[in-house]
C-alpha cells in the first residue's frame, strides 16, 4: 500500500476538528488574512480568485450579478451533494465579519477532503456562497446600496438588482437552508447580564404567527448547535445571545423562509476591549464549519432547540464604553456639585479599529445620572471625587505657529485642555487651517482656527506649558498659563466658567476632568486630577 493511501485512510477515521481545535487552527489555516473591515471589494475579488488556482477545478466560481454601480457580485460554489445551502453575508456593506470566514470555510473544507467529516460536507451538501451581496456598500463602507436602499428590506418590492439576485439565487436552487450573515451594534448585549452579545442567534419566523414549522424546527437545531460549539470560545465578557426582533415582513430572512428555505440569522457583535475585530471572523468560521458538518452527517438529530431557546434577548442601550461611577459633577450654570454617573462612547468605527482607517473622532456622552445599572468596557471609580468639564484654550496670533506641534497639544491634553480656539487675522487663516489639520489627532487637544477679532473665553495660553510641580490643579494651571488662580478663595463653578470648560450632557463630547478634592474641600484649586478624556480617549 502507497504511504499517502495510508495516510487517506488514517485522516479518514480521524475525528472532525472539535470546535476549539477549529478555534485555535484558525490563524494558521485561514485562507484570507486581512481583517474583515479592510476587504474592499476589488480585494475580494482577488482573494476568490486566488481561491480558485488553490483549489484548481474543486470549486466553482462565477459572477452571478451585478450591483447597482457595476461591481461584480460573486458566487462561490463548494461540494456536490443534493442538499444546498445558501450563505450570503454582508448585505449591508458595513457588516463584514463572516465575508472571510466564508473562503476560510471553503479552503478548509477542501483542504482537507480525505478526511471523513469534511467528506460528508463535500459529497452531501452544495454550500452555495455569497460572501459579498452588496459590494457598492462595502465599497463606501455603508449599510444600504448604491440606490440608497437597505437591501435587507426590499424583499418584496426587489427594487435592487442585489436583492434580485439573492431571490433568483433562491428560486433556483431552492436550498434547504439558509445562513444570512450580519454585523449588528458592537455594544449590544446579552439580555441584563452585562456581557457583550458577542454573536447573536435567530431561527427566523416565515410568519408573524410564528408557526413552527419542520425547517424552523431544525433552524433552532442549528442554532443550538451554533450555541454548543461557541461554549467557551467567546471572550470573556461575551456571550452568545438571541436576536430581539421576531418578525420583520420587508427583511429577506423572513421571506426566505416564507418562501421554503429556512433561515439562520447570524449577526456578529461586540468584544470586550483589547480583543481583534477578527474574532468575529473566527468565531464564524468554527460556527459554521461545525454546524455545516453536524447537517450533513445526521442532519442534527439529537439537538435540542432548548439552548437556542434559553439564550438571553439582545438588549441596547445599556452598555457603554466607559462609565464614571458614583463621582458629583460640577459644570458651570448647574448649582452644587451633584450627585451623578457619567457614562460615554468614543467612536471607534470598525476601519479604525482594524487599522486600516485613522482614528476617528466623534467621542459621546450617553448618560448623566444613574447609570448603576449600565455595563461597561472600562469602569472608573469616582466616588468621592468631582467630573468636570475639561476646560478650553485661547491662543492669540499667527506666531504661535512657531512652538503650536503635537507634544504640545499632547501635553495639554494631560493637563485638562480639551480644545483650543487659535485666534488669527483673516489673511493668515489659511495657513493656520493647514497646519491645524496636520497637528490633529486623537490623543491631543483639537485645535481649532478662529478669528482675531473674535470673543473668546478660556484659558489663555502663549506658549508650550511647563511640566507641573504636582497634580494639583492650582499647579496644572500655573504650568499651563504660568498663573496659579488664588489657592483656596474661588469655588469650582466659577473656576471652570472661568476656564471655558463646557458642558457634560447627552450626545455632547465625552471632554471631562475628574478631581480628587483636597484635604479642604471648599479649596478646589487644591484639588488633583486624577483623569482627563478628551473626546473619549484618556490623555490622564
Ligand atoms: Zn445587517
Amino acid at each position: 500500500v502507497l504511504p499517502h493511501l495510508l495516510l487517506a485512510q488514517s485522516l479518514a477515521g480521524a475525528a472532525a476538528p472539535s470546535p476549539l481545535a477549529l478555534w485555535e487552527a484558525w490563524p494558521a489555516v485561514r485562507f484570507v488574512t486581512d481583517p474583515a473591515p479592510c476587504l474592499r471589494p476589488a480585494d475580494l475579488v482577488a482573494r476568490l480568485e486566488a481561491l480558485r488556482s488553490r483549489h484548481e477545478g474543486r470549486l466553482a466560481l462565477e459572477e452571478a450579478g451585478r450591483s447597482v454601480e457595476g461591481r461584480p457580485i460573486h458566487l462561490l460554489t463548494v461540494g456536490r451533494g443534493p442538499r444546498k445551502v445558501l450563505l450570503w453575508s454582508q448585505m449591508h456593506g458595513d457588516e463584514p465579519s463572516a465575508t472571510p470566514a466564508l473562503l476560510d470555510v471553503a479552503h478548509e473544507l477542501l483542504s482537507n477532503a480525505d478526511r471523513a467529516d469534511a467528506r460528508a460536507v463535500l459529497d452531501g451538501l452544495t454550500l452555495l456562497m455569497v460572501p459579498m451581496l452588496n459590494p457598492d456598500g462595502a465599497e463606501r463602507y455603508e449599510r444600504r446600496n448604491a440606490q440608497g436602499i437597505d437591501v435587507n428590506r426590499d424583499a418584496l418590492n426587489l427594487a435592487t438588482p442585489e436583492g434580485r439576485l439573492l431571490k433568483a439565487l433562491r428560486d433556483r436552487h431552492r436550498p434547504e437552508v439558509g445562513f444570512n450573515l450580519h454585523d449588528q451594534g458592537r455594544r449590544t448585549t446579552a439580555g441584563d447580564t452585562g456581557r457583550l452579545a458577542t454573536i447573536s442567534l435567530l431561527a427566523v419566523s416565515g410568519d408573524a404567527a410564528q408557526t413552527l414549522t419542520p425547517g424552523r424546527q431544525r433552524s433552532k437545531r442549528i442554532c443550538s448547535a451554533i450555541v454548543a460549539a461557541l461554549a467557551g470560545l467567546v471572550p470573556e465578557g461575551g456571550a452568545v445571545a438571541r436576536y430581539d426582533e421576531d418578525w420583520s415582513p420587508r427583511a429577506f430572512g423572513d421571506n426566505l423562509t416564507a418562501w421554503g428555505t429556512p433561515v439562520v440569522l447570524v449577526e456578529s457583535g461586540g468584544l470586550p476591549a483589547g480583543r481583534p475585530l477578527t474574532d468575529l471572523t473566527r468565531l464564524n468560521f468554527v460556527a459554521l464549519l461545525t454546524v455545516l458538518a453536524e447537517l450533513a452527517r445526521h442532519d442534527l438529530a439529537g439537538v435540542s432547540p432548548a439552548a437556542y431557546e434559553a439564550l438571553p434577548r439582545n438588549d441596547t442601550g445599556s452598555y457603554a464604553d466607559v462609565v464614571l461611577r458614583g463621582g458629583h459633577v460640577v459644570q458651570p450654570g448647574a448649582g452644587e456639585a451633584y450627585r451623578a454617573d457619567v457614562a460615554f462612547d468614543a467612536a471607534s468605527p470598525d476601519p479604525s479599529r482594524a487599522g486600516c482607517q485613522p482614528p476617528a473622532p466623534g467621542s459621546r456622552v450617553t448618560e448623566v445620572g444613574d447609570a448603576r445599572f449600565m455595563a461597561a468596557g472600562t469602569s472608573m471609580d469616582a466616588a468621592g471625587s468631582w467630573i468636570v468639564p475639561a476646560w478650553t484654550a485661547v491662543v492669540r496670533g499667527a506666531a504661535a505657529r512657531a512652538w503650536l506641534g503635537e507634544e504640545v497639544l499632547r501635553s495639554w491634553a494631560r493637563l485638562g485642555v480639551a480644545s483650543a480656539r487659535w485666534l488669527v487675522e483673516p489673511g493668515e487663516r489659511a495657513a493656520a487651517e493647514a497646519l491645524a489639520g496636520r497637528l490633529a489627532g486623537s490623543d491631543r487637544t483639537r485645535l481649532v482656527v478662529g478669528e482675531a477679532g473674535e470673543a473668546a473665553s478660556g484659558l489663555a495660553l502663549a506658549g508650550p506649558p511647563r511640566e507641573p510641580e504636582g497634580a494639583d490643579l492650582a499647579q496644572v494651571l500655573a504650568a499651563l498659563a504660568g498663573a496659579a488662580p488664588a489657592a483656596g478663595t474661588v469655588a469650582l463653578p466659577g473656576l471652570l466658567a472661568a476656564l471655558g470648560s463646557g458642558r457634560i450632557a447627552p450626545d455632547g463630547p465625552a471632554d471631562l476632568v475628574v478631581l480628587r478634592p483636597g484635604p479642604d474641600p471648599e479649596a478646589p484649586s487644591r484639588a488633583a486630577l486624577s483623569a482627563v478624556f478628551v473626546d473619549g480617549r484618556r490623555t490622564r
